[in-house]
């Protein structure tokens, strides 16, 4: 495909998942720049480092890689690890940093400069991929996207709680629709949709259909 499409929202909106299973069935590249910022965390905690010029440089040492779905962290598989509670409490803060977004979203642009990516995160079509041909911004209420990520994390085996999971989610929305750089935002020519009362083939399937009538492809 010669073109991108760009996937933002909140965290627990189901981006990932939409975006993972659109670059599939129409044969593209899914990059998941959360994974990246996560990344970093997950470097910055094993390091014990919080100033913020000590974790530019473990970023700057550090070779990371997505790869069929999974992230690299110097070669280590670290797909799993990256989702801890830990760094979903620490990740917003780190994202935050303007040399640590300059330098990923540079990345990211590199990944999809010969087109045919699905990209999600929080700025992909406002900074990252402002030219994208295809937006979306995936919302959905809070208490949703709550029940979303409780889910996943007990199938994981993780203890934690549903207000835990809530209240983690309000304050990472809330750090990333304030932060100075590229904040959580929807693109003005993205296309809102959401998800609260819909299933995931049905956001799948509305994406799809917008791609395909923007490409002439007869349903
Ligand atoms: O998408 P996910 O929930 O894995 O993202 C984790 C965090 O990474 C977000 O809460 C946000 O702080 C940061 N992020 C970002 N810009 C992106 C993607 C993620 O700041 N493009």
């Amino acid at each position: 495909m010669d073109f991108n499409i760009a996937i933002d929202g909140p965290a627990g909106a189901g981006k990932s998942t939409v975006a993972r299973i659109i670059a599939e069935k129409l044969n593209m590249t899914y990059i998941d720049t959360g994974a990246m910022y996560r990344a970093i965390t997950l470097l910055a905690i094993r390091h014990n480092k919080r100033d913020v010029k000590d974790i530019i440089e473990l970023a700057n040492q550090a070779q990371i890689k997505l790869s069929k779905g999974s992230i690299y962290i110097n070669d280590e598989d670290v797909s799993d690890a990256i989702r801890s509670v830990d760094v979903n409490s620490e990740v917003s803060k780190i994202a935050r940093i303007p040399e640590i977004r300059l330098a990923m979203v540079q990345l990211q642009r590199e990944m999809a400069k010969n087109k045919g990516v699905v990209m999600d995160g929080r700025d992909i079509g406002t900074t990252v991929l402002p030219d994208a041909k295809y937006k979306f911004y995936l919302t959905a209420n809070v208490k949703e996207r709550a029940l979303r990520r409780h889910r996943e994390m007990l199938a994981k085996g993780e203890k934690v709680t549903l207000e835990d999971i809530e209240k983690e989610i309000i304050r990472r929305d809330h750090q990333d629709t304030n932060r100075d750089l590229s904040p959580l935002k929807a693109a003005e020519d993205s296309i809102i949709i959401d998800t609260t009362d819909k299933t995931v083939q049905q956001v799948v399937e509305d994406i799809i259909n917008i791609v395909k009538r923007g490409e002439g492809i007869v349903l």
